[in-house]
Parts: C-alpha cells; sequence; structure tokens
C-alpha cells in the first residue's frame, strides 16, 4: 500500500552521515582492545581490527600472521562489538582446528561463549543504497503502488501479487530500466 512508497521516500531522506575519523579511530580502538583481551584468554595469535566504510555490514577475518579482522563501520557499536566477537570465534575455530571450520555446530557453541547473539549481519542503511545502486530495474504495481527493484529484469508478465490475493489482479509495469551508458560517454568526448 501507500505504506510501502512511504517508506521508500524516507529512505532518501536519511542520508547516511560518514562516521568521522575520531569517530572511527575511537570505535576502532575499543574493538582493538576487545579483541586483544580475547587473545590473552583464548591464547591466540595478534591480529590487526579494522573498522572500515568500505563494507555494506558484517566483518571478514583474513588469516595472519598477523590476522586481520575487518569490521563494517554502518553498524552500531553493539553490533560492531558482536561482529568482532563473531571473528574472533573463527580465529579461535583457526587455532584450534582450521579454516575449514566454517560456521559449523563448534563454531557457533564458542561464538556463544563469546556472547554471540546474533546469527546474520545486521541489515543496514549502507547496504540498502549498494543494493538500490546494484538494482538497475524498477517495477511499480498500479494497483497498491508498491515497488521492486532487481538487478535483472523479469522475464515476463508478473502479477502483483499481494493484489491477486485481494482479488484484483495488477500487472506490474517497468518504471526503470539501464540507461545508455554508450551514449552517456559519447556525449562527454
Ligand atoms: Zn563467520
Ligand atoms: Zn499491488
Amino acid at each position: 500500500m501507500s505504506a510501502v512508497s512511504t517508506r521508500l521516500k524516507q529512505l532518501d531522506l536519511f542520508l547516511e552521515e560518514p562516521a568521522s575519523p575520531a569517530e572511527l579511530g575511537a570505535g576502532q580502538e575499543a574493538l582493538q582492545a576487545r579483541y586483544d583481551s580475547l587473545a590473552a584468554e583464548w591464547k591466540l595469535p595478534l591480529a590487526r581490527v579494522v573498522l572500515t566504510a568500505r563494507r555494506a555490514t558484517g566483518g571478514v577475518i583474513t588469516y595472519g600472521p598477523p590476522h586481520v579482522i575487518r569490521v563494517s563501520s554502518h553498524m552500531s557499536a553493539e553490533d560492531r562489538l558482536q561482529t568482532l566477537l563473531h571473528e574472533t570465534a573463527h580465529a579461535i575455530c583457526f587455532a584450534r582446528w582450521d579454516v575449514a571450520e566454517g560456521h559449523s555446530s563448534r563454531f557457533w557453541s564458542i561464538a556463544r561463549k563469546l556472547g554471540v547473539a546474533r546469527k546474520a549481519a545486521p541489515e543496514t542503511e549502507r547496504l540498502r543504497r549498494v543494493r538500490e545502486a546494484n538494482a538497475r530495474y524498477a517495477y511499480r504495481c498500479p494497483g497498491c503502488t508498491a515497488e521492486w527493484t532487481r538487478r535483472n529484469p523479469f522475464g515476463r508478465a508478473r502479477l502483483c501479487a499481494s493484489c491477486e490475493r485481494a482479488g484484483r489482479p495488477a500487472r506490474l509495469i517497468l518504471v526503470r530500466r539501464p540507461k545508455p551508458a554508450r551514449r552517456r560517454a559519447a556525449w562527454k568526448r
């Protein structure tokens, strides 16, 4: 319904303020300190903890020496910490077994001991924007005005599922397609 289009508009209003270098620095130091104390407790090798704006959400560990743990700065302080703990659980598994441990049940039991409550990286404003930027096709339902964005076009005509359920079938209309990149390049010359 109209709630959907309102929400789409609101997203545009919440233009993300990039974190200040001071905030990033302090956040990174806090995460590093947390890793260092866990490393002492669990006898882990050194890791460099990096708070980065390049990741839209979550984190990743690159095994060392030294390990490098990258945590997305586009998350709340609590989710940043959750991510650090998740990656630290990977470091523990790596020390005990090997990389191939992945997200096994042994991994999750260690993660829980560290205080990991989240099973997946959180949705972030940044992630939504990346997805938006990658979505090249947009469809709108003329019945309820809901919109969908997709990387690839639908192969054939689609009906809006909720309007169909409500007994008034409506065919989605294509409202955005990729811009012709070649013509724009030629115009620049
Ligand atoms: Zn993981
Ligand atoms: Zn509809």
